[in-house]
């Protein structure tokens, strides 16, 4: 039976700008058993081989950096300046992995007795199924694919439903690897990603996306104890104290708010600034916040392009309602921008005066909404900073060492961002406390994620064993 197609909408102009198959779970079992093919040859592939191939991944991502930029754009309307960042973040996530790859090691560790040899093995798991969302779908993919390999394991990955366009376009790049090294499986989350999970032939799920859908694939899982590294949502807070510059805290709080017009899991969603400085910020915030271009993400000129479609855009606005209808004052934007009468777009919008009752503060918007309150002392502001579900990132602007301290010792996140809001590394590990995840991508940690550990103990002198164990 033929598949089934997906239509892909450029969300700037709500144009179909391509089509996917809709992967049948036969379809899927196929790439799987590819996978599973390749997976023996792979893991014997001499590192410095591996190291070679992954480089090379890297260097095919940089040569279509533009081609590829432009159709993340046109799938899923981050502008073409940041969809060309997301190249190359992805492509020097291949070569970060490479050069780990060739730096792995096992360790030595005291033997119970000295007739003995025992040491610790890190191996990899088998076929990785690895499933990512549209915000991001070249950099997350690169984020599970690079250390998969690098530890291993082969990949079949399952890009969004949203925006398989670009990646689709990478299977040429991808085919430098021997065949069913990196396979790709195209459809719904529901038919292709749920078989991919079900899948007896895929032995570790890697998956980026909302909570809902993390707990319903942990679940899957869990009835089979497969492992699942999950990677959710956010709702990241930013504390801007009194001795900050404010004119730089108000840009700065802008762009990690608006980045994407709100669409990336460390979006900053919730800021809390000293009282004493608190119209003011507001007031520099407004300012900048109003000389945003909204636009086509492919305009040179824009900065926030639209939201990925009309369910996210219904989200965001039924957030600001209930914030307005709470008693939340709105700063600017709150409306759809007037000279835009096609595609998703919502103006940048910052709130002032709310508090936790409202939606806008505990649950994810995922959209140009910038909620700000003020906070009277330190103390109140780590409470309010984790009084969340979420613990993915968390940021803070001061020039004081023992704040820094303070904020980096009592925030319950994965990532402290200090003066620098949203920089990833690709040597520092990425994930969240709470119903952010729990799992970790990049540095030696993003590697580990797709390893298990095997300890051998190992006695030159073979023992005959008393029936009795001797350790109680
Ligand atoms: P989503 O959970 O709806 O979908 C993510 C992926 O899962 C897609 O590929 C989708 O097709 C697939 N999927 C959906 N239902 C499935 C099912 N039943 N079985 C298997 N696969 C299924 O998320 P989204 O709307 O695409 O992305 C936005 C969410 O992702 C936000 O919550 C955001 O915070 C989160 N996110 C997290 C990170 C992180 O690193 N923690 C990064 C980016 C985005």
């Amino acid at each position: 039976m033929k598949a089934q197609k997906i239509a892909v909408r450029n969300p700037a102009t709500e144009e179909i700008v391509g089509e996917v198959p809709n992967q049948s779970p036969q379809e899927v079992s196929a790439a799987v058993a590819r996978a599973r093919a390749a997976f023996p040859l792979w893991r014997a592939t001499p590192a410095h081989e591996k190291a070679r191939l992954l480089h090379d991944v890297a260097q095919g991502l940089r040569d279509h950096a533009e081609k590829l930029a432009r159709i993340l754009t046109r799938e899923g309307g981050k502008p073409l300046r940041e969809n060309r960042d997301e190249m190359d973040w992805s492509a020097s996530c291949f070569d970060y992995y490479a050069g780990i790859c060739r730096q792995q090691r096992g360790r030595v560790i005291p033997s119970i007795e000295p007739s003995q040899l025992a040491f610790i093995l890190h191996e990899p798991y088998g076929v990785v199924g690895a499933i990512v969302p549209w915000n991001y779908p070249i950099l997350l993919a690169a984020w599970k694919i690079a250390p998969a390999l690098a530890a291993g394991n082969t990949v079949v990955l399952k890009p969004p439903q949203q925006t398989p366009l670009s990646t689709v376009a990478c299977r040429a790049i991808y085919s430098g690897l021997p065949l069913g090294v990196v396979e790709i499986v195209t459809g719904a989350g529901r038919l292709t990603g749920e078989a991919l999970i079900r899948h007896p032939g895929t032995d570790l799920i890697a998956f980026t996306g909302s909570l809902e859908v993390g707990r319903h694939i942990a679940e899957i899982c869990a009835r089979t104890v497969k492992k699942a590294h999950l990677e959710l949502g956010g709702k990241d807070a930013f504390v801007v104290c009194a001795d900050s510059d404010l004119g730089v805290a108000a840009k700065a709080v802008a762009w990690a708010a608006f980045l994407n017009a709100g669409q990336v899991c460390t979006s900053t969603e919730r800021v809390y600034v000293h009282s004493s400085i608190y119209a003011e910020f507001l007031e520099r915030l407004k300012a900048f916040t109003e000389s945003l271009v909204v636009g086509d993400g492919l305009r040179p000129k824009t900065d926030v392009g639209p939201l990925i479609g009309a369910e996210v855009r219904r989200k965001v606005e039924e957030h600001v309602a209930d914030a307005l209808r709470r008693g939340a004052r709105l700063v600017c934007g709150g409306k759809r921008p007037k000279g835009l009468k096609r595609g998703f777009f919502y103006e940048p919008t910052v709130l002032a005066g709310v508090d936790h009752g409202m939606k806008v503060m505990r649950e994810e918007t995922f959209g140009p909404v910038c909620p700000v309150m003020a906070y009277e002392d330190f103390d109140e502001a780590l409470r309010l900073v984790n009084d969340s579900p979420y613990g993915l990132g968390a940021n803070l602007y001061t020039r004081d060492a023992q704040t820094v301290k303070r904020f980096f010792e009592g925030v319950q996140a994965g990532t402290i961002w200090v003066n620098d809001p949203l920089t990833d590394n690709d040597a520092g590990p990425f994930g969240g406390f709470k119903a952010s995840g729990g799992s970790r991508e990049l540095g030696e940690e993003g590697l580990r994620e797709f390893q298990q550990a095997k300890h051998v103990h190992w006695d030159f002198e073979q023992k005959a064993k008393p029936w009795w164990y001797p350790y109680g």
